[in-house]
């Protein structure tokens, strides 16, 4: 049974959704999450990485679509990972029947899809130790050379969201495919999925214009397909200083944006997301070089970003919807600034939702109160 609120909580919180003006989703990947995300008060999902639905067997069959050249093991494999991603997408649009569900195309680097080049050579010197047939070894050894001529020295810097996206079209069209069939047939059912197509890193214009068109024809043949008619907005993460500073222009081709501050504080400082928690920020905590845990609070250069990602968005696109979906978005200060730069929604994890909602209610009531501090 998931835990729902109740009691004294529950009216505190109804009374902060009375003052908030900002909107409060939450991150969730899979119909638990999304129905825990309900119970605490989200209207919806910011951010689904899809990414986490792909685990175990599904990474084998991305492997074998990204190292073959033989179209019928391609096919085979594409149309696995659709089967199983149309039955991933029915389950959360059908948890979140009536509410926005943003949808992220996949987003990790693609090492996370192939064999480690070393797990690789371990297994090699296993086998070869062990006396295995040499036609069985040339096939790991095939494989061996494959995976290293793809290895990154910065993954995530490299082969990562929108990229992977732009050089394996077909992998953004099996999960569009996915989701505007989900949402067909959930309609069929006579339910209401509202589902988003969200894309990741995007840096320059043409990625989104490429990407945009490829979704949105593929939406269109499900339509046709189906029988259905589906309005499916399609939008940007945010999450690349220079995607912030050309917003203006990346919203020419966006309904909305996410502002993902996990990367945009990567980016911003330089600052490995993968590394620093355990190395350097503590140690610069305690000198005071940082006021705070720039992952935890929203830095004010990093909100100086997305403050002017949103003016620029405006101002091409005056009716786009501005969110965050980094952790930030669950950070009591931090919603407090998001609140301050005026974006439309916050989005964090399913447990962080009431506290996101406590928040966007004290932001907007100090903002109708005025500031009555003694001086
Ligand atoms: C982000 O970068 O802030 C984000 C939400 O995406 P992810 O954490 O999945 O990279
Ligand atoms: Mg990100």
């Amino acid at each position: 049974v998931l835990p729902e609120l109740t009691g004294d909580l529950d009216t505190i919180l109804e009374w902060a959704d009375e003052f908030r003006t900002m909107g409060v989703r939450a991150n969730a990947d899979n119909p638990e999450d999304a129905e825990l995300s309900r119970n605490f008060g989200a209207e919806g999902i910011g951010l689904c990485r899809t990414e986490h639905m792909f685990l175990g067997d599904r990474k084998q069959i991305i492997q074998s679509f990204i190292l073959n050249d033989e179209p019928a093991v391609r096919e085979k494999a594409l149309a696995d990972l659709l089967e199983a991603q149309t039955g991933d997408f029915y389950g959360m649009f059908k948890a979140m029947d009536g509410l926005p569900v943003i949808v992220r195309l996949l987003d990790p680097p693609l090492h996370e899809f192939l064999e480690s080049p070393r797990d690789l050579e371990v297994e090699i010197a296993r086998l070869e130790a062990s006396g295995t047939p040499a036609a069985e070894l040339a096939d790991k050894r095939q494989l061996l050379s494959l995976v290293d001529a793809m290895a990154e020295a910065n993954p995530m810097l490299g082969l990562r969201g929108c990229r992977l996206a732009i050089l394996y079209p077909e992998l953004p069209a099996m999960q569009t495919r996915a989701i505007a069939t989900a949402a067909a047939r959930l309609k069929k059912e006579g339910l209401d999925p509202e589902p988003e197509i969200m894309i990741p890193l995007v840096s320059v214009l043409p990625e989104l214009e490429t990407l945009r068109a490829e979704v949105e024809a593929v939406i269109a043949e499900v339509c046709e397909a189906e029988g259905v008619e589906l309005d499916i907005p399609i939008g940007t993460m945010i999450e690349l200083p220079r995607a912030a500073v050309t917003a203006d222009e990346i919203a020419t081709q966006a309904d909305f944006f996410s502002f993902g501050t996990n990367d945009l504080t990567q980016t911003t400082f330089g600052f490995s997301r993968d590394d620093v928690e355990a190395k350097f920020i503590p140690r610069y905590l305690e000198r005071r070089i940082l006021p705070c845990n720039p992952f935890e609070t929203v830095d004010a250069g990093v909100a100086a970003l997305v403050d002017m990602g949103c003016t620029k968005g405006r101002a091409t696109n005056p009716d786009i919807q501005l969110g965050v979906c980094g952790e930030h978005g669950g950070d009591p200060d931090s919603v407090k600034t998001f609140h301050k730069i005026g974006l439309t929604y916050v989005s964090c994890s399913p447990y962080r939702v009431p506290l996101a909602r406590l928040a966007a209610g004290q932001a907007a009531l100090a903002e109708k109160m005025g500031d009555h501090r003694d001086k």
